[in-house]
């Protein structure tokens, strides 16, 4: 079976309620000591079946709070999933993608040329959740969903600059 591609994994619930809950927990406090927290986590598939997914939370440790105006640019540590301890996918599923929030406000927070620089090298697409939209990036799926595939992501290339150009996409929802 082919992996799903991120358009398709948006059409799961529990990955949009995984998306809120990581919304929720990146924005703590108000006013001038409100906080900003990039989280976000893995979603695995079962290969042979791969509507069935697994999500796990990164943990709070990935990522550091900073205030909206702090010269730290908020970010996540996306790296080694299977080094995440505790809630572990079924050992047969399969890394397919990842995703992170980009919590801070104003501008429509977009994917970074390092998020899809990391995505091509890694070989899932990623998912970025910002204030105003949800966007995808990286390459289309992951391409290799056989038992010989290894845990993880299924790359860990150096990552190449020039993916960076590759841009990203909105997700819009399907109109029913
Ligand atoms: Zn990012």
């Amino acid at each position: 079976m082919e992996a799903p591609t991120a358009d398709e994994l948006l059409q799961n619930k529990d990955l949009m309620k995984a998306l809120d809950d990581a919304w929720k927990g990146s924005i703590k406090g108000t006013g001038a000591s409100r906080l900003y927290q990039e989280r976000g986590g893995w979603i695995y598939a079962d290969p042979s079946n791969v509507s069935k997914l697994k999500i796990r939370e990164a943990g709070k440790d990935r990522s550091k709070p900073v205030k909206e105006n702090s010269s730290d640019n908020p970010a996540i540590d996306l790296e080694n999933p299977e080094s995440q301890p505790g809630n572990v996918a079924p050992s047969s599923y399969k890394v397919v993608a990842n995703f992170h929030t980009h919590p801070l406000p104003g501008a429509s927070q977009p994917p970074s040329s390092s998020d899809i620089i990391n995505a091509y090298a890694r070989g899932v697409p990623g998912i970025v959740k910002s204030e105003r939209a949800i966007y995808y990036y990286g390459p289309a799926r992951r391409e290799n969903m056989t038992a010989a595939s290894p845990k993880g992501y299924p790359t860990n290339l150096p990552g190449n600059p020039a993916d960076a150009l590759k841009g990203f996409k909105e997700w819009k929802p399907k109109a029913n």
